[in-house]
């Protein structure tokens, strides 16, 4: 227990919550999928920063999580390495299941964010059989969206006001009670821009927290008692992770 302290506060990580899983501090401790793996390390990353230390073995336990880290402290890598390693286990045990419907889905509070975030999943899962994501994003074809949609995928990643337009009209491509998996990226930006109506709206549309794994990241911020406020109703038995000092 002493040696885990000691690495959490070498690399400033502060957690809050019940069995918190040990931080990693190595890819290759975190029992991944070889492909997955071999993937991560053509990123060139040869080892996780601090929020992936401990972020990433919490995420792939199952745990609900509020993450704070600085911006650039590598918050991507952390929710969707987990969220492809659950793809590839449900995949295992269920074959071919992208005709079942969505698995996981990511919000972003933009679309450039949102389009960054794809470009990562998709070098991620390179090679990896029936991965497949779908873009939902404003500024682009709905009919697009809506026939990546019929073909089948298995994560989504999109912005709320998207998102909503395509509960709102497109009711039978977007079925989201399959979604075993919620991330949201950059929470605070997602308040600041005035999401949370909208945000609250799809959370509410998924399986119960408790079903479902829900996680969300931010930047470190002023207004995290309001965020994780906000946060905590849609998650069960969650665990804060925060990189940094915290502020006194
Ligand atoms: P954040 O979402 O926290 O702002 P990103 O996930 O966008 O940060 O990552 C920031 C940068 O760090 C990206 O260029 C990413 O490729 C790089 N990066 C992520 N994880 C690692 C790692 N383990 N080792 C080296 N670089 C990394
Ligand atoms: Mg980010």
């Amino acid at each position: 227990p002493n040696q885990v302290e000691a690495i959490r506060s070498a690399h400033d990580i502060s957690v809050q919550g019940q069995h918190v899983p040990k931080p990693v501090l190595k890819f290759e401790n975190c029992l991944l999928d070889d492909k997955l793996l071999s993937n991560l390390l053509e990123f060139g990353f040869s080892r996780p920063t601090p929020i992936q230390m401990q972020a990433l073995p919490a995420a792939l336990a199952g745990r609900d999580i509020f993450a704070l880290a600085p911006t650039s402290s590598g918050k991507t890598i952390s929710f969707l390495v987990p969220m492809i390693t659950h793809c590839l286990s449900l995949a295992k045990m269920y074959g071919d299941i992208y005709r079942s419907g969505p698995l996981g889905l990511i919000l972003a509070p933009t679309r450039e964010l949102a389009t960054q975030i794809e470009e990562v999943a998709k070098k991620l899962a390179k090679g990896l059989p029936h991965m497949r994501s779908a873009l939902l994003i404003g500024g682009m074809p709905i009919p697009n969206q809506l026939y990546r949609l019929k073909r089948g995928v298995q994560i989504l990643i999109g912005t709320p006001g998207r998102v909503i337009e395509l509960l709102n009209h497109h009711k039978d491509a977007l079925k989201l009670d399959t979604i075993k998996m919620v991330v949201l990226d950059e929470v605070d930006m997602m308040f600041k821009l005035g999401f949370n109506e909208q945000v609250a709206r799809i959370l509410n549309s998924l399986v119960d927290p408790g079903i479902r794994q829900t996680c969300f990241y931010s930047a470190t911020s002023e207004s995290e008692k309001s965020m994780q406020k906000a946060c905590n109703k849609h998650m069960r038995d969650s665990i804060k992770i925060r990189i940094g000092k915290s502020p006194s």
